[in-house]
């Protein structure tokens, strides 16, 4: 027992939630994050992970991960640039860069990571950051930690971002655009070939974070950039390790001297330990089975198309999707709730998402279609969600 006064804040928080219906237990998983998956002792079709590529639980790649902790150990035991840089380290960011069709690529530990120590050692006091409304919370945080100012452009609107820039590039010394690729409420794509056209003409540098376009959009998976062949105009490209390819960490790909400076000033570099060989090893080998085949994500996409065509031919509303990432948009928070509720008691597990992580009235269930998810699965998916939608009414 304890009397900690805190107790009863987080009680009363908590509570909070639970009479809005905004409230979730969290699942508890008992296996790998595949597309079948065994979830409080049931077998569960999966439609929430970023698994996109299927490659998870991939032989070859757990073999590469175990090699790695075979020779390397379990932990680096050292920030990067004390004595964490091995050469298996090297050798994934030069193979990481390679794909990615860029100069120079530096990991981190995460994706959120690698957001919110890059933005502050990218921007100082006098230069402007303008950011999309809808940007990832690491790319909130990062510009809350950087000392420059921020200006806010509504979101995918062109229109609104130029008038920011128009109304003050010639304030400041520096101007930042920073934006996700693909959004990972909503599966829609910034137009970035208009992005960095306006960045041209106002003289600015951009920041896009892939997190969600890399091993699904460009040639074999090589993200958002190259798929809008716009390979070397962007300054920043983040990346992420940890969705199609599954493992931990991220990164920022661009030019060599970008690498230089964030090595020695990206807060995380210096005073957080780095990523794992096991993790290394894998992302490694996960990078060389993309450059050597597209099949899986010629499948990922194959699945989501199908998906996608069925979703909305029975009358759902999936917003403005582009990519694997579908909201089923539902409208009301406590309705998108009881609908995934409803979802897993009929074993497909798909996520509620609602306010305030996406705006009031739109609260959905996000769908993510993998690689590995087999026709069958998708099937059952599509019964499941008019049985449900019938039941409910919104169909
Ligand atoms: C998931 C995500 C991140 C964070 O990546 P992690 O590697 O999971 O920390 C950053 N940005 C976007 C857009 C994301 O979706």
């Amino acid at each position: 027992m304890s009397n900690r006064s805190s107790i009863q804040f987080f009680e009363e928080k908590i509570q909070d939630l639970k009479s809005k219906g905004t409230y979730k237990e969290l699942p508890v998983l008992q296996g790998a994050n595949d597309a079948e998956i065994l979830l409080n002792g049931k077998k569960v079709i999966n439609l929430c992970s970023n698994n996109y590529l299927g490659l998870v639980n991939h032989p070859k790649v757990k073999k590469a991960s175990i090699e790695a902790i075979e020779k390397y150990g379990v932990g680096a035991s050292s920030a990067r640039n004390i004595i964490a840089n091995t050469d298996l380290y090297e050798k994934m960011e030069s193979l990481l860069a390679e794909f990615k069709r860029e100069e120079a690529v530096l990991v981190s530990q995460s994706g959120f990571n690698c957001n919110i120590g890059t933005i502050p050692a990218i921007t100082e006091k006098g230069d402007l950051i303008i950011s999309d409304e809808l940007n990832h919370a690491s790319i909130i945080d990062g510009i809350r930690l950087s000392k420059a100012d921020k200006k806010i452009y509504d979101h995918l609107d062109m229109d609104s971002l130029e008038k920011i820039l128009k109304e003050n590039r010639k304030n400041y010394k520096k101007t930042l655009i920073i934006t996700d690729s693909v959004f990972s409420m909503d599966g829609d794509i910034a137009p970035l070939p208009e992005i960095v056209e306006l960045a041209k003409q106002y003289d600015a540098m951009t920041y896009v974070d892939d997190a969600h376009g890399t091993g699904i959009l460009g040639e074999g998976g090589r993200g958002t950039v190259d798929y809008f062949g716009l390979n070397g105009q962007v300054d920043f490209t983040m990346g992420t390790l940890s969705k199609a390819i599954p493992v931990i960490g991220g990164y920022i790909a661009g030019s060599k001297a970008m690498k230089e400076w964030l090595l020695r000033n990206a807060r995380p570099i210096l005073f957080s330990t780095c990523i794992p060989p096991a993790a290394i090893g894998a992302v490694i080998k996960i990078t060389e089975l993309m450059m050597d085949s597209t099949e899986q994500v010629d499948k990922l996409w194959e699945n989501t198309n199908y998906f996608k065509e069925k979703l909305s031919g029975l009358g759902f509303n999936i917003g403005n999707s582009k990519t694997p990432i579908i909201p089923v948009i539902i409208g009301e928070e406590d309705k998108a709730v009881d609908f995934s509720n409803k979802l897993l008691e009929n074993r497909v597990l798909a996520s509620s998402i609602i306010f305030p992580v996406v705006p009031r009235g739109t609260g959905r269930v996000r769908c993510i279609v993998t690689a590995e998810h087999t026709k069958e699965q998708l099937d059952k998916c599509i019964e499941v969600f008019t049985k449900v939608g019938k039941e409910m009414d919104i169909l």
